[in-house]
């Protein structure tokens, strides 16, 4: 088994302690996670702090350069990133699995590299000439999930850097693994101090918040604990970009072909098992459609092979932990007690792993915990509405507000109608698709602030405003 250790100021620094992280399918350890001290995070702000000054006034180019160079040695080892992903959390290594989140990891990062924040010039008259320029913050702090744990760390590390930053990450303890790997990786090209990562059990991410050293934080997960992120960063008032869970609804009009938006359903909700933040998570379809589209659904969805990640036969794996697995079966368990329809699954075996069924469930409403909660896992409940006002307003019934789309064979009408969802990124006829230029946040209590693109790189920035 290989051995993992933090990353600081480049070197590898061995912990005393460790802790098992294990592969969701069985059981088995898949590696084991060192847990970093309260020096060790000291010492790895310290490295990011030393390494700022010159990281900041490394040329534009240079940076750039280096950046792609990052890209180019996650790819030299995707295949040994991908199958260390798969060991720790799950999913499978082909299809929308490991390789594709690889894939993007690199696209992420390379998209980004490409970008730049040329000053801009407001004003130039006589009278006088105004700059605007962006400059980096300092040290920077990165907590990310377990869902897409090595593509979430490039959203939050390359913008960063990239930016003229320094970062130190702490993955989620849940899937350290392939995060330590990637930043080790990165080390090989960067200059030490410029990338450092720790990780450990509770109270890291916290201390990592709080800590008078770091000027930024980039949080993704849930919304409870984006709060106390946010709450920890008071002290210095660092900066925030949180991007936090969803309930994201998608209405499918009257005028839709269920065969035909079957597959794209599909995936705008199961993709990694639903455990995506901008997953489809509440379907609301017109009664004049509705058996036809969960038919269509359930006859998609019952020829997906759920297994083993490390099989290349599966193209779903299980879900992700303990905690999830048994949140997903309190909710479809207390849909079937409100009177909730199980089309497809619902029943999980005992192990061994946490494997738990696709499952739509037809014969909710608002009201119901698994409609008004993020489940976070491979559980769609499908609603019935005949106005499509109605639709709307319940939909947007939420405290969260991700994403959101609309189905439907006329475009234009499905525009007016994504224009009136409160969310952050709306799509027609698909979900979830997201791409590194397009700007991806939430509104309501989804986040704050906005990944990808110059609109995402220039959250790392602060702006200084040169008048002449
Ligand atoms: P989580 O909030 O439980 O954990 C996220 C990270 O925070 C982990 O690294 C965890 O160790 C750390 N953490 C735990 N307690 C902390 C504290 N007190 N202070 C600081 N850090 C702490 O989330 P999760 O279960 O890993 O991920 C699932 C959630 O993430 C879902 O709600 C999902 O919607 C959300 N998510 C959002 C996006 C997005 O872009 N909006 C993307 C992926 C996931």
């Amino acid at each position: 088994m290989n051995s993992f250790a933090l990353i600081i100021n480049g070197k590898r620094v061995e912990a005393a302690q460790h802790l098992d992280v294990c592969n969701p399918a069985d059981g088995s350890v898949a590696g084991r996670m060192p847990v970093a001290t309260e020096a060790h995070l000291n010492d790895a702000v310290a490295a990011a702090a030393a390494a700022f000054p010159a990281w900041a006034a490394t040329p534009d180019e240079e940076r750039q350069a280096l950046c792609f160079k990052v890209a180019d040695i996650i790819e030299a080892h995707a295949e040994e990133l991908a199958q260390l992903l798969t060991l720790e959390q799950g999913k499978p290594l082909g299809g929308l699995g490991s390789r594709f989140e690889l894939g993007g990891a690199m696209a992420w990062t390379r998209a980004t590299a490409a970008l730049s924040l040329p000053v801009e010039v407001l004003q130039d008259t006589p009278e006088g000439r105004v700059e605007l320029h962006r400059k980096p913050i300092g040290v920077v702090g990165s907590i990310t999930p377990w869902n897409w744990p090595v593509m979430i760390a490039c959203w939050h590390l390359i913008p960063a850097i990239r930016a003229g930053n320094t970062v130190v990450s702490k993955p989620s303890s849940l899937t350290p693994l392939s995060t330590l790997r990637m930043v080790e990786l990165m080390n090989k090209v960067l200059p030490p101090g410029v990338v450092n990562v720790v990780t450990g059990g509770g109270g890291l991410g916290g201390a990592l918040s709080a800590h008078p050293g770091v000027s930024k934080m980039v949080f993704t997960g849930s919304t409870p604990v984006g709060k106390k992120v946010m709450e920890a960063a008071t002290g210095t008032l660092k900066r925030l970009t949180l991007e936090l869970g969803g309930n994201d609804a998608g209405i499918v009009l009257p005028d839709a072909d269920p065969k035909a938006i079957a597959e794209g359903l599909f995936w705008g909700a199961f993709i990694n098992n639903g455990q995506t933040c901008a997953a489809l998570k509440r379907l609301y379809v017109h009664d004049s459609i509705h058996d036809q589209v969960c038919e269509a659904l359930v006859a998609y969805a019952a020829n997906i092979p759920v297994g083993d990640g490390r099989l290349e036969t599966s193209v779903l794996g299980p879900v992700q932990n303990e905690n999830q697995f048994n949140l997903v079966r309190e909710l479809v368990d207390d849909a079937r007690a409100h009177g909730g329809k199980v089309l497809l699954g619902g029943n999980p075996s005992n192990g061994p792993g946490h494997f738990y069924p696709l499952t739509l469930i037809s014969n909710v409403d608002n009201g119901v915990r698994v409609v008004d909660e993020e489940q976070f896992g491979p559980v769609l409940p499908i609603i019935r509405y005949s106005d499509v006002e109605e639709a709307i307003a319940r939909a947007n019934a939420s405290e969260f507000g991700l994403g959101g789309s609309v189905w439907s064979s006329d475009i234009e009408a499905a525009k007016k109608i994504a224009k009136r969802l409160e969310c952050g990124s709306v799509w027609i006829n698909k979900h979830g698709a997201i791409q590194p230029n397009a700007p991806f946040g939430g509104v309501k209590q989804s986040g704050l602030g906005i990944e990808f693109g110059v609109e995402g790189l220039k959250e790392f920035t602060t702006v200084q405003t040169l008048l002449v």
